[in-house]
């Protein structure tokens, strides 16, 4: 393959990523509203809460009679106690893919994932990185999401290093096996949070803090 098409491979790849992670959150629940323009954040997700009934609602929709027929009328108001205003709860999240290197091992492949963010942007700013896999019966690909906030970065990196924020710097590699688990063992860092807290974590984004 020659560059132009690595390049097309990778933008399928990642295109790939999003899609699936796309109909994941919208089964989950959420909005999806993907960037016009690459900025870093790639997706902005949205749903309504209701701050009465604690917890997330669709908005309610009253049927009322209009000129001798019943109308649906769509209201900002929660399903569930059909009173309080909904307030929409926001996640802005970026997306990495990839389909990692091979290794000398048939089922462990290197991925290198490369945060454009890094600091900690508060309790709404989320990473999905996204690990690939071709499964082994099927022509079929298997997607690990694993999810975590903006901070979390300091779990497994040290962001408080001068050079840090020099994005071509530093790169995370993470040893991910055809299961998804995450098989580097870090020396100063420790990377069993991407196993026991990031990976899969959808739970995540809903979070509401202080709740
Ligand atoms: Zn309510």
């Amino acid at each position: 393959m020659n560059d132009l098409e690595i390049e097309k491979k990778k933008q399928v790849i990642g295109l790939y990523g999003e899609m699936q992670l796309a109909m994941i959150l919208h089964e989950k629940g959420w909005q999806v509203h993907r960037a016009y323009i690459d900025e870093g954040i790639d997706f902005t997700i949205t749903r309504y809460w209701c701050s009465m009934c604690k917890k997330y609602s669709n908005q309610y929709i009253r049927y009322s009679d209009y000129k001798g027929k019943q109308v649906k009328c769509v209201t900002n108001l929660c399903e569930h106690c059909k009173e309080t205003e909904l307030v929409i709860i926001s996640r802005y999240l970026q997306i990495k893919t990839s389909e990692g290197k091979e290794t000398k091992e048939e089922n462990i492949r290197d991925f290198s994932f490369h945060p454009k963010i890094r600091y900690d942007m508060g309790t709404d700013v989320f990473y999905v990185w996204i690990a690939i896999f071709e499964s082994i019966e099927t022509d079929d690909k298997i997607c690990y999401f694993y999810i975590f906030n903006t901070a979390d970065v300091s779990k497994f990196d040290n962001i408080s290093i001068d050079t840090y924020q020099v994005t071509d710097n530093q790169k995370t590699t993470l040893r991910i096996n055809n299961k998804g688990e995450v098989l580097t063992k870090g020396i100063k860092y420790n990377y069993d949070c991407f196993n026991n807290d990031f990976f899969m974590n959808f739970d995540r984004l809903n979070k509401i803090e202080g709740l």
